[in-house]
């Protein structure tokens, strides 16, 4: 348990104050945090836990922070606005981590992004033989190493200037470790001139800024087909050096589409790109290992020393965990520091249950989960005190093994004199508290106020539903269901599976368990791949979904479609009127609501229209309604709202009200349907997919982590929407760590018994049941710990 006294804010005269805040949902919350405590903040999905920590507290110090750069570094970076509250103090410099992914930078590493990389680069170049010289020989990208993205504030990220020290770094592939070969008719339509859309990469529609570039470059005839271009136009558009050039008055740089791909797309990790743009680079692009290098990203000379018969590249092949047993076997006095302090950042890795990584593994590949835990090992080592670390569910993606070494942690943090803020609801985060601030009662407009404040015992005792809930225990089924089916796996091989054999159950809820790394992931979305059976694989995860700053949940779901169509029969007008990019738009901001501002460095900033006020539509077409609101309205209507508003009379839309009550099942009532899906974060994201998943039952659903956000209470119904759709014909395929989805399982599949090459193993397959019975694995110990 906590080793601090528990504070009660009313005995504290350190505090960080929080008066009147509105930001969102919050309705003029006033709050009073202890400092260099470990507060926890609690409450149902949408209750406005993230307003409140990261939309004031974390977003007022950034802002404060950003203040104290120079006018000239100000003027570089977007610009923000101060929260809507009326007064902060106590506030010390706020360091976010949360669970964006990091860095879309292809030679961004585990090394590179901690200091795990930099230190040994040091180590080789003293201890090295043959000898090559400094810290630089070994280096294949000293840009990344501070630009991944994981210090929010006090970076100056923004104005962050990109360079490469060549040293060590492989002369063929520039450090990327692959080499790209481009199919350069998948980039045009040869047939099309460019005017009609000849080119086919994303991004260069005949809209957009590219087609006023060629059309007013003077390099070739926009009119005229591809297919017709002389050799010298061809080599201008493909390949063209940069090229200063002026188009309509403004001066811009001209280059060819290869060199522009190479830069914009294939300098990135595949996987960290928008899914339009990763479709695009795999089919016009594939990739091989570097053949100079053989993918290390170093140079010959770099690959050639060693230490204790290891390169540098060979050390950043290992698992982390190797990488320490190794650096144990050194002794070597004259780098004595060296080795300790390099020996603690691996212990840190291994603490936050990240063992199993190599430090070669690009950040782009990495979960959510983990990259807030690779973030996370870069502040341990640290030496600042006083700062403000703001977490973000730091349990997502850990076996209830590993939450028992983040909790220590967190109060490993928080003794080193730091205030730690945390948004949670495993109970087991929740235990070590200090603080407890529980936010609700509802979601949206029902909640936003502080329900409770105060120590972890106070809220047992109290009637809050997180109080109610935290001793709850979701028993096992009397009854589980008896799988229809299975889908045999036979040799899986990918990552860490050991040659795996399973049958996985389907017809039923199946549970994937064990410890972070273990191969989970691996197992499930290697075998169960587009289609099972004649079923159709449906992947619902976190992930960001495409589409446009105008996209909502209202025109994803396409429940805007109907809506749209009974404005227009109401009124008798075109249904196009009420879209938001077509005709009834603000001509102002173009329906977005916003003007955006496109700036060259660091983003860009975004305001409400002024034109609109944020309405998005022209005025006349406000002047129409159905059921006496317009358009506009309903898109402020929140979805628990609308469920009713298109239920019956003369607002009666049956195919907008079927997805609603699909919305409202999956615990998004209090969205807006109007909320632009870029403030989604990635748990109402994948609840977004399941409700669009559920209009189409019968085919394999693959869920991965869906507490992710949930509040106890959300689990349960959570679990009945499962049910309900195993009942109607889904095999649910689930990988998670909450105990409360372990125990209402129909089978189980554990991986393990480690992680990294210590897991890949099926160690048990069976019902909960059997699984707590069975006692030999971690997941059944604690399973039945849990139900004790
Ligand atoms: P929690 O973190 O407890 O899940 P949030 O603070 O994210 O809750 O959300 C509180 C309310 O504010 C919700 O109704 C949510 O839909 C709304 N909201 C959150 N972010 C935005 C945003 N950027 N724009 C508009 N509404 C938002
Ligand atoms: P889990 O889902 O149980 O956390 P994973 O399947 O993600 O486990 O990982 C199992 C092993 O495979 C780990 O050693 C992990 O580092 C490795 N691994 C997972 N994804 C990748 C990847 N994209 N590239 C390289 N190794 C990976
Ligand atoms: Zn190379
Ligand atoms: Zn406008």
């Amino acid at each position: 348990m906590a080793a601090a006294p528990p504070v009660h804010p009313a005995d504290g005269h350190d505090l960080l104050r929080v008066h009147g805040a509105r930001e969102n949902n919050l309705r003029d919350v006033s709050v009073e945090l202890p400092k260099r405590r470990l507060t926890v903040f609690t409450g149902v999905s949408g209750s406005g836990k993230s307003s409140l920590v990261f939309g004031t507290i974390a977003a007022e110090s950034q802002r404060l922070v950003d203040e104290t750069y120079s006018a000239f570094l100000q003027g570089l970076m977007p610009g923000r606005a101060r929260p809507d509250v009326d007064v902060l103090d106590g506030l010390t410099t706020a360091i976010v981590v949360d669970q964006e992914r990091m860095g879309a930078n292809a030679r961004s590493t585990v090394g590179t992004a901690t200091d795990a990389g930099a230190m040994l680069r040091i180590l080789f170049s003293r201890l090295g033989q043959p000898h090559l010289g400094g810290p630089q020989a070994y280096s294949f990208n000293v840009a990344s190493a501070s630009g991944s993205g994981a210090l929010k504030v006090g970076d100056g990220k923004a104005v962050h200037k990109s360079f490469t020290v060549t040293g060590g770094m492989c002369p063929r592939c520039e450090g990327l470790g692959r080499v790209d070969d481009l199919d350069l008719t998948a980039l045009f339509d040869a047939s099309l001139s460019l005017n009609e859309g000849a080119i086919t990469v994303p991004g260069y529609s005949t809209e957009g800024w590219y087609a006023r570039i060629w059309a007013g470059c003077g390099f070739f005839d926009p009119d005229k087909p591809v297919s017709e271009f002389t050799e010298t136009e061809l080599h201008d558009l493909l390949h063209r050096e940069p090229t200063k050039v002026s188009v309509d008055g403004i001066n811009l740089t001209y280059e060819g589409l290869v060199p522009k791909i190479r830069k914009s797309f294939l300098s990135k990790d595949v996987d960290a790109l928008q899914p339009h743009v990763r479709a695009f680079v795999e089919r016009a692009a594939t990739f091989a290992p570097c053949p100079a290098c053989d993918g290390t990203r170093l140079s010959e000379g770099a690959r050639s020393s060693r230490v204790a018969g290891l390169s540098i590249a060979d050390v950043c092949a290992l698992q982390v965990t190797d990488v320490a047993a190794w650096v144990r076997g050194l002794e070597e006095p004259s780098v004595a520091p060296l080795l300790g302090a390099l020996q603690g950042l691996l212990d840190s890795f291994v603490e936050v249950g990240l063992g199993y990584l190599t430090l070669d593994r690009a950040t782009g590949t990495l979960s959510g989960g983990e990259s807030q835990r690779t973030k996370m090992v870069r502040h341990l080592g640290s030496s600042l005190t006083d700062v403000t670390y703001v977490f973000d569910e730091p349990s997502s993606g850990l076996h209830p093994h590993d939450v028992e070494r983040l909790t220590a942690l967190l109060r490993r943090l928080r003794d080193k004199g730091n205030t730690v803020l945390v948004v949670e609801h495993k109970p087991e985060v929740v235990a070590v508290a200090d603080h407890v601030v529980d936010l609700g009662p509802g979601a949206g407009s029902a909640g936003g106020t502080v329900c409770f404040e105060g120590t972890v015992e106070e809220l047992r005792a109290s009637s809050t539903l997180t109080g109610r809930h935290l001793a709850d225990r979701t028993p096992l089924k009397a009854e589980v269901r008896t799988p229809t089916g299975v889908l045999p796996v036979r040799g899986a091989t990918r990552h860490n599976l050991r040659d795996v054999d399973v049958d996985l159950p389907l017809g039923v809820l199946l549970v994937v368990t064990g410890v972070a790394g273990s191969g989970k992931s691996s197992l499930v979305h290697g075998s169960l791949s587009r289609e099972v059976d004649g079923r159709p694989v449906v992947r619902v995860d976190q992930t960001p979904i495409k589409g446009s700053r105008r996209s909502n949940p209202a025109t994803w779901t396409g429940l805007l479609e109907p809506v749209r169509k009974a404005f227009a029969k109401a009124n008798g007008v075109k249904p196009a009127l009420f879209s938001a990019n077509s005709a009834g738009a603000c001509p102002v901001c173009s329906g977005a609501g916003v003007v955006y501002v496109d700036l060259a460095v660091g983003g860009g900033v975004s305001t409400t229209c002024e034109a609109c006020e944020g309405r998005r539509f022209d005025a006349s077409v406000l002047e129409h309604r159905l059921g006496g609101k317009d358009i506009s309205e309903v898109l402020e209507m929140p979805v628990a709202e609308a469920v009713g508003f298109f239920a019956a009379g003369e607002s009666r839309v049956p195919a907008a009200h079927a997805v609603l009550a699909r919305l409202d099942a999956v615990g998004l009532g209090y969205l807006r349907l109007g909320q632009p899906l870029t403030t989604l974060s990635g748990g109402e994201r994948q609840r977004l997919r399941l409700a669009t998943a559920m209009a189409s039952p019968g085919g394999v659903l693959v869920l991965d982590e869906p507490t992710t956000g949930l509040h106890l209470a959300d689990v349960e119904h959570l679990l009945g929407l499962l049910d309900r759709l195993v009942d109607d014909g889904t095999s649910v395929v689930v990988v998670e760590h909450h105990q409360a989805v372990v125990a209402h399982a129909d089978r189980v599949v554990d991986m393990g018994p480690g992680a990294g090459h210590d897991g890949g193993r099926v160690v048990f397959e069976g019902t909960p049941a059997e699984l707590v019975a069975d006692a030999t694995t971690l997941t059944g110990q604690h399973l039945a710990a849990y139900l004790a």
